[in-house]
């Protein structure tokens, strides 16, 4: 079916709020309808131009921001915009960006983080559906020119038109990310894109959010076409008043049958139903299932039935605490572009960066920095080290290229960025140096000696050490100022924090150029002051300290690291000793113990597995032995056997207690003693730098959620027998919350 036909058919019979379906006169609302105040004509984010043509141009150019949302201000004064495009009776209509590009990122974020309850939310939705179903029946054809982020809303809006044409330009991202953010397509877009690119498609694209570049996007069908830059207006316009025709995709021929056959269809649900439980569980993200709920709503037969679906389902998914918890983080995710603390313009553009150490994490910074452009010296003594950040870079990028979202002259370009040296040659040039060599504090003294005199007199000095003090490290050279830390996750590419650590002599401009070099690269940086372990590292400490303290009690690790799993970490606490090898992991824990000791519980097991050559995942066997490909096979028996006999047993509530607990007590001292200055900085560095569970808020979130009060109360409690796990003075502090609101 074409998709005039189909706006025509009206097959879409949703009412109008104060307009019948056969009202095309007219689009207001009745006057019990909760219409929010339209923007003043002059100051308005959006604006209607219509051109010698007839041709109406609805304009989105937000004077106050850098980015075009929809607000309920900006839907209520674009109803207001398309009623004057009617009665004008113009030729065809069509959805510009007036900011370079820029389409439309979304939904407004304030407006979905005001929303009270489920049906103030599907009310929200309701609103905004009606007004895209008054795009999608305007008489004339309308048409969306995307030329930069085209998401959430902004994609629903697109998918109401008759056509949509993206410019080839690389800011245009096309998609449905709702559920990134606990929500679900609920202004039509769980209905209109199945139908558009196919239920399959449809599925895939919105129960995992995901957003595409326009090729891609024009190859799944999700435009219409894909026009050079600069061109779409123009061809918009020729679109519209007849003079080139385009095809408007559709489903192929397999998803049109499954869209007709209802046993096919149950399958094509039930299959995405068992992917999401392998994924996700319905109770910690909802959004998923919502949306799947609200696509299957919109194949039962009864299109108004579906779109009210679709709007409660909004609701209920918008008014969740995990949706609630998801936008908090994203938001707040966003605002360390702006630090309040750091002077970002009392530093400088990196433009060149060098690396000293090319093994897993030099290797993974190499890639970052060649991914993101900018040139990279990598240094080692070791000819084979340097090969292996080669092959480690290769195989990331050769993977993209597999799954084709890479091109190979793409991928060579990038390749092109890293050169390689057993010397300091070209570390002249270079704005900042990451050093990555092994965790040794005479070792990095010694690199550090060396680069002070390789590099140029302003070159940043920044150490990924995941333990020293900056201050140590720093001790013995001449410039402390320049020195800083740049504690990256493993795996880089995949560990979105970035610990830009401030020594105590580390001057603003170093610490700044730092934070913008973590900027350039794409991580979420948060600031952070010199202890040893920094923030992260440290609070994880006695998370792993205490599973390691159960176990040599003699708790079973696999039930241990299943009932951390269902808490929501990514894999459990020793699967994560394994992870990141235990050899490493009983250096790091002995210089932590020898700061923090008096409240760690001693962690003998983890030197002697390594001792006796049980490294973890990287020598096949730690607390798990492992396959040939790195996936679990069963618990090592040699593990258990480290440990004597067997303990009391544990119940589940308490696992979780004795290993979450003593991380919001530690996260108090630090932040009492300024480690970081807001809670917000703990809650962002243990999920973006742990995968502590985004839906839970972060840490603590999640302790405000249980009452800290409550929590002093069961350490309390826990202390009798372990008197490490007492209450600090610093989390009394916060009985009344870490958050004021
Ligand atoms: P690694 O053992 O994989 O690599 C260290 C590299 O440094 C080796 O290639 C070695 O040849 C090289 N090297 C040693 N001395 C050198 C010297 N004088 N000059 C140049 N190169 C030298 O270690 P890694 O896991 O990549 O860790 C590197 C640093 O990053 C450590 O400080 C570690 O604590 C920190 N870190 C590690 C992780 C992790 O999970 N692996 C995470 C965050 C931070």
């Amino acid at each position: 079916m074409s998709d005039d036909t189909e706006r025509k058919g009206g097959l879409r019979r949703i009412e109008v709020p104060g307009g019948s379906a056969s009202d095309q006169t007219s689009l207001s609302f009745r006057p019990d309808a909760p219409a929010p105040e339209p923007f003043e004509e002059g100051d308005a984010p959006v604006r209607l131009e219509i051109d010698d043509a007839n041709l109406a141009w609805i304009v989105f150019d937000d004077p106050h921001r850098p980015v075009n949302t929809l607000s309920s201000r900006v839907l209520e004064t674009l109803r207001r915009l398309l009623d004057r495009a009617l009665r004008r009776n113009v030729q065809g209509l069509a959805f510009v960006s007036g900011k370079p590009g820029m389409f439309l990122a979304g939904a407004d974020l304030d407006d979905i983080a005001a929303i009270r309850d489920a049906r103030d939310g599907a009310k929200k939705a309701a609103y905004g559906q009606a007004i895209f179903e008054a795009v999608a029946r305007f008489p004339r054809p309308t048409a969306a020119v995307i030329a930069g982020p085209c998401l959430g809303g902004g994609y629903e809006l697109a998918l109401a038109c008759t056509y949509r044409i993206a410019e080839n330009v690389p800011e245009v991202r096309i998609g449905l990310p709702e559920v990134k953010i606990g929500a679900i397509p609920g202004f039509g877009g769980s209905q209109r894109l199945p139908r558009r690119v196919g239920l399959r498609a449809g599925l895939d694209l919105i129960l995992a959010g995901k957003t595409l570049p326009a090729k891609a996007a024009f190859r799944r069908g999700m435009v219409d076409a894909l026009v050079p830059a600069d061109r779409g207006r123009e061809i918009a316009a020729e679109v519209l008043t007849g003079r080139r025709r385009l095809r408007v995709h559709g489903p192929g021929r397999i998803d049109r049958v499954l869209a007709a056959a209802a046993p096919f269809r149950e399958m094509v649900f039930k299959k995405a139903r068992e992917n999401l439980e392998k994924k996700v569980a319905r109770d910690q993200y909802p959004a998923p299932y919502l949306a799947l709920d609200a696509v299957a709503a919109g194949f039962a037969g009864n299109e108004v039935a579906a779109y009210a679906t679709e709007a409660r389902l909004l609701g209920e998914a918008a008014a969740s605490p995990t949706a609630r918890n998801l936008l908090w983080l994203f938001r707040r995710s966003g605002e360390v572009k702006k630090p309040e603390s750091l002077d970002l313009a009392a530093g400088r553009p990196v433009e060149r960066m060098a690396v000293v150490g090319a093994g897993v994490m030099g290797g993974g910074i190499a890639w970052l920095a060649g991914e993101k452009g900018l040139p990279i010296r990598i240094k080692d003594i070791r000819l084979d080290a340097l090969e292996g950040a080669l092959a480690t870079a290769g195989t990331l990028w050769a993977r993209q290229v597999r799954l084709r979202r890479l091109t190979p002259a793409r991928r060579d370009r990038r390749l092109e960025r890293l050169s390689f040296t057993l010397d300091y040659r070209g570390f002249r040039t270079v704005d900042c140096v990451v050093e990555a060599v092994v965790e040794d504090l005479g070792v990095k003294r010694a690199v550090f000696a060396e680069l002070e005199r390789e590099v140029g007199e302003t070159t940043v000095l920044a150490t990924n050490t995941s333990s020293l003090r900056i201050e140590d490290i720093a001790a013995e050279t001449r410039y402390p100022e320049r020195v800083v830390g740049l504690h990256f996750f493993n795996p880089v590419d995949r560990m979105p924090l970035l610990e830009v650590v401030r020594g105590p002599r580390s001057s603003e401009a170093a610490v700044a150029t730092a934070y913008r070099l973590a900027l350039d690269l794409g991580k979420t940086p948060i600031l952070v002051r010199d202890c040893p372990g920094f923030l992260v590292n440290r609070i994880l400490a006695f998370y792993l300290g205490e599973a390691l303290f159960l176990f040599e009690s003699g708790a079973d690790p696999v039930r241990v690291d299943r009932v951390m799993e269902r808490f929501g970490m990514p894999m459990g606490p020793f699967a994560l000793l394994d992870q990141i090898g235990l050899d490493v992991a009983d250096k790091v824990t002995k210089v932590v113990q020898e700061a923090y000791g008096d409240r760690l519980p001693p962690q003998a097991v983890v030197g002697r597995l390594a001792g006796g050559g049980h490294l973890g995942k990287k020598s096949g066997r730690g607390f798990y032995a492992y396959d040939d490909k790195g996936k679990i096979k069963a618990p090592a028996p040699e593990a258990s056997a480290a440990v004597q006999g067997a303990g009391r047993p544990v119940g589940e509530d308490e696992i979780v207690d004795r290993l979450v607990l003593p991380m919001v007590n530690e996260a108090a001292r630090c932040l009492e003693e300024g480690i970081v200055s807001r809670p917000r900085d703990v809650d962002l560095g243990m999920v973006m730098g742990t995968g502590f569970p985004p839906f839970r808020g972060g840490l603590l979130r999640w302790a405000d959620a249980r009452g800290v009060g409550r929590i002093v109360k069961r350490l309390e409690a826990l202390a009798v027998s372990e008197p490490r796990l007492a209450p600090s003075e610093a989390l009394r502090g916060y009985e009344d919350g870490f958050y004021a609101d």
